[in-house]
């Protein structure tokens, strides 16, 4: 066996971004299942006499809504700990996706490029729930 075999170069790494590979749709409607598993009801008064209202202005896969009995208008993130949050929620269902793997708080945040703090955060929220409790 030759001895002196040079240790192989490292494959090419092609810096890939999760945060590209992943449908802003498709987290729309992760939210959607995971808040209104036996469909969508107002955040009010729970009614599901809900009509579709167009989407968000600035977040075109974000579906506004307006319901029949109370006339109350909400969005897929209204009440949610995604609402109103600087992350986007690309980053909030990759973390999602990355503590089913087990992945702890540092390989997140290494993953995501985000602080640990912020990881650390955000993974406590998504145990708790996504929708907000009640604040009343
Ligand atoms: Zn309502």
């Amino acid at each position: 066996m030759p001895s002196h075999v040079p240790t192989p170069n490292r494959s090419p790494r092609v810096p890939v971004n999760i945060k590209h590979l992943i449908d802003e749709v498709q987290c729309y409607q992760t939210v959607r299942e995971l808040r209104w598993p036996d469909g969508i009801a107002c955040p009010s008064c729970e009614s599901q006499h809900v009509i579709k209202r167009g989407f968000d202005d600035t977040e075109s896969a974000r579906q506004r809504y307006e319901c029949h009995d109370c006339d109350r208008r909400f969005d897929d993130l209204t009440d949610t700990i995604f609402a109103g949050h600087h992350q986007s929620l690309k980053v909030w269902i990759l973390c999602l996706y990355f503590m089913g793997l087990n992945l702890s708080n540092e390989q997140i945040a290494h993953e995501l490029a985000l602080h640990v703090s912020d990881v650390h955060q955000m993974t406590t929220q998504l145990r708790d729930g996504i929708v907000k409790k009640s604040q009343q």
